[in-house]
């Protein structure tokens, strides 16, 4: 796994949309005591803060579970029931809507990462065979010795000499052509 995680906004998104829906049921229960209340809105909302928590509670385990999950499968099934759990809080406040927003979209992201190393190790196989079946690249090289003779060094006392592919003549290390044939320097065969 590379350092930076990039599940780990997914995380965070489901984290501040189970925040905010965890928010909004207490809310809830905070207008379900409310002394004015009517018995009727107060049920009501005690219900639909109730059903909030359980939805927040589900989304904080299925969040661990996600950034627990090395299979991608698990992750995408984990991250399928976030959006899930997300878009159902929206019949009970839905973390002021956007606690739905962030955890619908982390849930989304959740299964686009899931599934994009899938691809990319499918593909790994197809563009790795053709670059083994290339050859490796030859180069025409003109034998010469490790100590061969740097720019610095000054022609006429070097006695190191470079062979002609083509024909075979002996030239020295000034010569970018061959004496013999004619043909460059490296030239091949
Ligand atoms: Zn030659």
């Amino acid at each position: 796994m590379a350092a930076a995680d990039p599940r780990t906004e997914v995380l965070v998104l489901g984290a501040l949309g189970t925040v905010l829906i965890a928010t909004n049921a207490i809310v809830l229960f905070a207008l379900g005591s409310a002394p004015f209340a009517p018995a009727v809105v107060s049920n009501v909302a005690y219900l639909a803060g109730g059903i909030a928590l359980l939805i927040a509670l589900a989304l904080g385990v299925l969040l661990y579970l996600y950034s627990d999950a090395a299979d991608t499968n698990a992750q995408v099934t984990y991250s399928t029931l976030i959006v899930i759990a997300g878009g159902l809080a929206l019949f009970v406040g839905g973390g002021f809507n956007v606690g739905t927003l962030f955890t619908v979209v982390a849930g989304v992201l959740g299964i686009v990462l899931a599934r994009l190393p899938d691809s990319l190790e499918e593909k790994e196989p197809s563009t790795k065979s053709p670059a083994d079946l290339r050859p490796p690249p030859t180069e025409a090289r003109v034998p010469r010795p490790s100590n061969a003779p740097t720019s610095s060094v000054p022609p006429s006392m070097s006695s190191v000499v470079w062979f002609c592919m083509r024909c075979g003549a002996t030239n020295r290390p000034e010569d970018s052509n061959c004496i013999g044939c004619g043909a460059a320097r490296g030239t091949k065969a």
